[in-house]
């Protein structure tokens, strides 16, 4: 493992431990809301995000849930602690879809933050207002999908494995993408 690797690691594993810590004390996550504000939304000013913050606090429960349920059959630990951060998918691992008409656009698609009924899709314009922030570049959303069971899952109608990487793991330090950009979970 490099040093820039571990630094990743290490970012992850103090993630947890502060999810850990808000679930679990219920009201951590408010007590540090400039923080949770910044890994979830980018932004430091929490008070600007009141509402989305209590829904996103009871979505946290509820996600919980799923994963104690499996629900979603484990995928979400697909992803090796010292992964590179990512903010788009990675080319190498899969390609658009030969049905897909709306390039690399999700058209107005908001299938995958439906399915969790995620609180922080904006659903008026289908923009998630945490784009590139440190959860989604470090976690699934940036990166989505890296496995097929993650396309299966959500049934994204967009995105299919390279026919190489079926039933592959997700690479801890992935080649770049080959279309570097903006092109997962948020809709436009
Ligand atoms: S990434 Fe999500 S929003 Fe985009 S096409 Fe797939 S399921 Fe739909």
């Amino acid at each position: 493992m490099t040093l820039q690797q571990a630094r990743w690691a290490a970012q992850r594993v103090l993630f947890y431990a502060y999810m850990f810590f808000s679930l679990f004390t219920v009201i951590g996550g408010w007590i540090t809301a400039p923080l949770m504000s910044y890994l979830f939304l980018g932004d430091w000013r929490f008070w600007r995000h009141l509402r989305l913050g209590f829904r996103l606090w009871l979505h946290m429960f509820g996600f919980l849930g799923r994963l104690i349920r499996w629900e979603n059959h484990g995928f979400m630990f697909s992803l090796p602690i010292a992964a590179q951060p990512f903010s788009a998918p990675n080319r190498s691992i899969v390609q658009l879809s030969s049905n897909w008409e709306s390039g690399s656009s999700c058209g107005g698609c908001s299938r995958c933050c439906d399915k969790i009924a995620c609180p922080i899709l904006d659903q008026e314009r289908k923009l998630c207002t945490g784009y590139n922030s440190f959860f989604w570049r470090y976690f699934n959303c940036g990166r989505f999908p890296s496995v097929e069971r993650e396309i299966d899952y959500y049934g994204c109608p967009k995105w299919v494995m390279r026919p190489s990487r079926l039933g592959s793991r997700v690479a801890v330090h992935p080649e770049p993408a080959a279309d570097p950009g903006y092109e997962g979970l948020s809709i436009d």
